[in-house]
């Protein structure tokens, strides 16, 4: 049997800073960004973590030694995409065996139900027409999440009919968040939308609107904030 030293990750960065997005915005998180991506997204901000050039090769031990060196009580594991990773559970079980709440962001085209487990948060990306990756989507993931994940759209204008559809289409239990793609759509013409969806008579009850704030706070191409 293989132990922790043994399984390898293949990691990009390792930084502590707070969630920029989504319902754990603004908490301290130390973020896990792993290498590699099966898809290629128009608006992609982190092309930096697709391929291999810029990866250190770190076990299960030393991920976990760095995460508590720091001390927080949460992790987000981002991409990339981590659940190319076949390991990836061991790695999250041990996370949890140190009392550390997870959350997986994954861009929605690999099947999440490894993954629902307690202490575990998916946070889900749908990707739109203006992504060129919709056709990638596994659309059996939508009515797996459950009431404490989170489906995310990142979307602009012309991706709101892409959201209508699905919204209407599936019934789906997690919190759902609208998201600007940076620089492409005025945030106000989200909640805008936000207001459309409600006189359509679409549950708007677990929709918000969204914003990166890490964004905000730091220069828009900084990393590892
Ligand atoms: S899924 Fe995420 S990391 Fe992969 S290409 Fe799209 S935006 Fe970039």
């Amino acid at each position: 049997m293989k132990n922790n030293n043994d399984i390898t990750f293949p990691v990009n960065e390792i930084f502590d800073s707070i969630d920029g997005e989504g319902i754990t915005q603004g908490a301290l998180t130390t973020f896990i960004r792993l290498t590699g991506c099966n898809l290629n997204c128009s608006y992609c901000d982190t092309k930096y973590a697709l391929t291999s050039d810029e990866k250190t090769i770190m076990s299960i031990d030393k991920i976990v030694d760095r995460v508590l060196s720091t001390g927080y009580s949460r992790v987000t594991i981002t991409g990339g995409e981590p659940l190319l990773q076949n390991n990836l559970p061991e790695l999250i079980n041990e996370l949890i065996k140190n009392n550390i709440t997870v959350n997986i962001e994954t861009n929605g085209s690999l099947d999440i139900s490894r993954y629902l487990i307690p202490g575990v948060i998916i946070t889900m990306d749908y990707k739109c027409l203006s992504s060129n990756m919709e056709s990638k989507m596994l659309l059996s993931n939508l009515e797996l999440l459950r009431e404490t994940d989170v489906l995310k759209f990142v979307i602009e204008e012309k991706d709101f009919d892409t959201v209508r559809k699905i919204l209407k289409n599936y019934n789906i239990k997690s919190h759902i968040f609208l998201n600007p793609i940076f620089g492409k759509i005025k945030p106000y013409m989200l909640v805008d939308f936000l207001k459309d969806l409600h006189k359509e008579n679409i549950d708007t009850k677990n929709i918000r609107v969204g914003l990166q704030i890490h964004k905000i706070i730091w220069d828009p191409d900084k990393r590892g904030v």
